[in-house]
């Protein structure tokens, strides 16, 4: 992505810790900006609005203004957003997502010394998550088996095919799982050429297709064609290797041994949980960064992973990492990549240096208020 040396790039602040996080993180983007380039780079900070705020001023919390000023950028940022109740709308993160068609979501898990592990060895953990964001049961296709036209479905389904063992009870809810050719592989190919950019061998394929033959098992299969159709080459000279893993293995993998995965593409729920039992491995959500990419029309929206805290909302101490992290996917995004390493470098040398905002801290007593611990990440930046 081309980028002029003084983009314009919108954010959304974000609802309950929004706040706290944002101005917090934006300081310490200025400062690695101006770090690294002087004054011959500045970001344009351009707020545009979702969420509660937006719903104060526009009267909804997804206005057109919003998704249009993202479309005209390609990428933005944007903290937690609290889905309203009422408006029609399941998620306003699933509803920007599919506005953009944001079909990636990728997720680095990475591990810093100094942050409480439940692993032996967390040292090493170091992998980075291509979830399917479009497809799945997340495509919100479901409803109750009573409804007359759905038992009409069922009853031909009984009739018709194979299914005559399965009992639908009236009482029953029913979903729907797609999951395409096409959605697979390009959420595969996209894991892949990260891969390939980043000097990664592995590439895993995680699935359920043991039990579902056709969606989780179209997943597993429609990769391994697309790997040997399209970088036969790069797996004949050991640059890329494609293998899978059932997912409930998978999930008792990355809980013992997560060193040994390098790349993982997942469906949409089962990367849902994969990522956050990741997180928790190296400190927890607080400090896990996410992207939500089309890489075919470069849209992306960088976001903190994590949900608004109401509990500590407006108070000052939440971390404000994955919000951090994911600016520096960002900054790679864009091609400033000296940045990303300047604010990963610096937040490696606060956590190492014991410096933690409460969610991570050993005590109360030593916990850093959100502005305090941005302060510290400043001061290793300078
Ligand atoms: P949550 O992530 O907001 O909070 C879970 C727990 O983690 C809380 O105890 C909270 O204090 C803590 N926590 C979260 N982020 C933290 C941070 N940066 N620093 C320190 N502690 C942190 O999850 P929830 O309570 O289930 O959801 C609250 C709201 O957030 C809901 O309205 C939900 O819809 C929304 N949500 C939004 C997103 C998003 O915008 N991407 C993601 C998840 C949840």
């Amino acid at each position: 992505l081309v980028v002029p040396d003084n983009p314009t790039i919108p954010f959304i602040e974000g609802d309950g810790i929004g706040a706290d996080i944002w101005e917090n993180s934006r300081a310490v983007f200025d400062a690695a900006v101006s770090y690294t380039y002087g004054s011959t780079r500045h970001v344009e900070w351009k707020q545009v609005l979702a969420g509660k705020k937006a719903h104060a001023q526009c009267g909804t919390s997804l206005p057109s203004e919003t998704i249009e000023e993202i479309r005209r950028s390609l990428i933005a940022i944007k903290g937690p957003l609290e889905t309203p109740v009422g408006e029609g709308i399941r998620s306003l993160n699933v509803a920007l997502r599919q506005e953009l068609d944001l079909y990636a979501c990728v997720r680095p898990v990475r591990y810093f010394a100094g942050i409480e592990s439940p692993l032996k060895h967390p040292e090493n953990t170091d992998i980075t998550i291509f979830r399917e964001n479009t497809e799945d049961i997340y495509a919100g296709i479901e409803w109750n088996a009573g409804t007359s036209e759905v038992r009409k479905v069922i009853d031909f389904l009984q009739h018709n095919m194979n299914v005559t063992k399965i009992r639908f009870p009236q009482t029953s809810s029913i979903g729907i799982k797609p999951i395409s050719r096409e959605g697979s592989e390009r959420l595969i190919r996209s894991a892949i050429e990260y891969a390939l950019a980043h000097k990664l061998r592995h590439v895993t394929l995680v699935h359920k297709g043991n039990i579902q033959k056709f969606t989780e098992g179209g997943f597993r299969r429609w990769g391994y064609e697309l790997a040997q159709r399209e970088y036969a080459n790069e797996i004949a000279d050991g640059r890329l290797e494609i293998n899978d893993i059932i997912a409930d293995n998978f999930l008792q993998q990355i809980l013992l041994n997560p060193q040994r995965f390098d790349v993982v593409a997942l469906t949409n729920l089962n990367g849902d949980y994969a990522s956050d039992a990741l997180a928790a491995q190296v400190g927890g959500i607080g400090i896990s960064p996410g992207a939500n990419i089309n890489y075919a029309s470069g849209h992306a929206i960088f976001e903190a992973t994590h949900g608004t805290a109401p509990d500590i909302a407006g108070q000052n101490k939440a971390n404000p990492s994955s919000l951090l992290l994911s600016g520096c996917m960002m900054f790679e995004y864009i091609g400033w990549s000296k940045v990303a390493d300047v604010i990963r470098e610096a937040l490696q040398k606060t956590f190492a240096a014991g410096l933690f905002t409460a969610d991570l801290a050993p005590s109360a007593r030593t916990a850093l208020s959100t502005s305090d611990f941005a302060q510290a990440v400043i001061d290793q930046i300078s």
